[in-house]
């Protein structure tokens, strides 16, 4: 329990977890040097960065230069779409109407500047990415196609399936970014036997600090930086590294990579008894509802009426954190992703789950929705 919440909002971040703080105090403290500087203190900073890469490199099976520290997972999504639209062997994106505002906005403005053309995949009723037109888009699609599409939705838990659609992108000759935000720390990688491009990841959805993650690039050679200044992350990033962040990103990891097994079949409980339970009053889940769907995330929709309409504000005052959306979206009115597949008209909420939560916290979340929902007279 966070601040006395029930917290169900671990799509949006996560508790930072306490090994992961230990891991980092040294970096925030005593061993405050900047990894670029040549002295001692400097060199052991840059010791500590490359540690957190060869530690990160060999938990997903790549090589340590294949990994680029950012800032998260917007930076990432960012860094990738805007150097391959500028560089001349990639004048097309395809990508979907359900991707994260850090690929979507990013996608329409280079888009707009004219530098590429854009396609918008179809979507199956249940929120995931229609193959047969993601291959039809690509027979059509100029050479030069860079394919972004989210490894699992942040939102509704739709997830993709990767290998697949890496071999259709490799059949045409495009190439694949996958914004992998919701699923790095939450499932093992194995990057030496795929062939996509690019993946983003970010430390606070898996326990690690905010304001850092990484992009994975399969050939580093083929992207340019798009913050310039200092030449650094071999002068695909410029800026000072956040050394305490990267060594918690990579003590994140490194714990949830024990852990996988054990962790998401907890989690695929409390899930399902959230599931069980609101679907018992009345509420649909939203997108994909089996067992590929993403395990941390149920999004579900009540029909509108003057009980379910303050649903989320309920909750909140009676100490429950959960989110009727992507926390990123926040200030702007409605989902995209609940109106790509058509369940804007419901009031809907997302219930994403952690490996800190209990089977207690999910019980009486249960509780809290019948009363709010059944009990209370309208
Ligand atoms: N992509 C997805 C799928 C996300 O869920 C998020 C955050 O919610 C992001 C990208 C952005 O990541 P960050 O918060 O690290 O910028």
């Amino acid at each position: 329990m966070a601040l006395n919440y029930l917290y169900f909002d671990n799509a949006a971040t996560t508790a930072v977890d306490p090994l992961v703080v230990e891991a980092m105090l040294p970096y925030l403290s005593e061993q405050y040097g900047n990894a670029s500087a040549t002295h001692g203190p400097g060199r052991m900073a840059r010791l500590a960065v490359e540690t957190a890469r060869k530690k990160i490199a060999s938990i997903l099976h790549c090589k340590p230069v294949q990994i680029v520290f950012t800032s998260g997972g917007t930076e990432s999504a960012n860094l990738v779409i805007r150097s391959m639209a500028s560089c001349p062997r990639i004048s097309h994106l395809i990508t979907s109407r359900t991707e994260h505002l850090c690929v979507l906005q990013t996608a329409s403005i280079v888009h707009e500047s004219g530098i590429v053309s854009l396609d918008y995949v179809a979507l199956n009723n249940d929120g995931t990415v229609n193959l047969m037109d993601l291959n039809h888009l690509l027979e059509t699609a100029p050479t030069g196609t860079l394919v972004c599409l989210m490894h699992a939705n942040n939102e509704m838990g739709a997830p993709l399936n990767m290998s697949l659609v890496t071999e259709i992108c490799r059949r045409h000759g495009a190439m694949l970014f996958s914004d992998s935000v919701q699923t790095v720390g939450h499932y093992p990688f194995d990057l030496s036997q795929s062939s996509v491009d690019f993946i983003s990841a970010s430390a606070h959805k898996f326990h690690g600090p905010k304001g850092v993650g990484f992009l994975y690039v399969k050939d580093p050679s083929v992207l340019r930086a798009v913050t310039t200044g200092g030449g650094h992350e071999s002068g695909l990033r410029a800026g000072t590294e956040n050394v305490a962040g990267i060594v918690g990103m990579a003590k994140a990891l490194e714990l949830a990579s024990k852990r996988y097994d054990a962790d998401s079949k907890h989690v695929r409980l409390l899930k399902s008894a959230v599931r069980e339970k609101v679907l018992s009053l009345g509420a649909v889940v939203n997108g994909c509802d089996d067992d590929a769907a993403l395990y941390t995330v149920l999004s579900v929709g009540f029909p509108k009426n003057n009980i379910t309409e303050n649903l989320l504000l309920e909750l909140d005052m009676a100490g429950v954190a959960a989110s009727g959306g992507s926390a990123c979206s926040a200030g702007k009115s409605g989902s995209h992703v609940m109106e790509a597949i058509g369940a804007a008209e419901r009031i809907n909420i997302r219930f994403s789950f952690s490996r800190n939560n209990t089977l207690e916290e999910v019980k009486k979340l249960g509780n809290i929705l019948e009363d709010i929902l059944v009990k209370i007279p309208a």
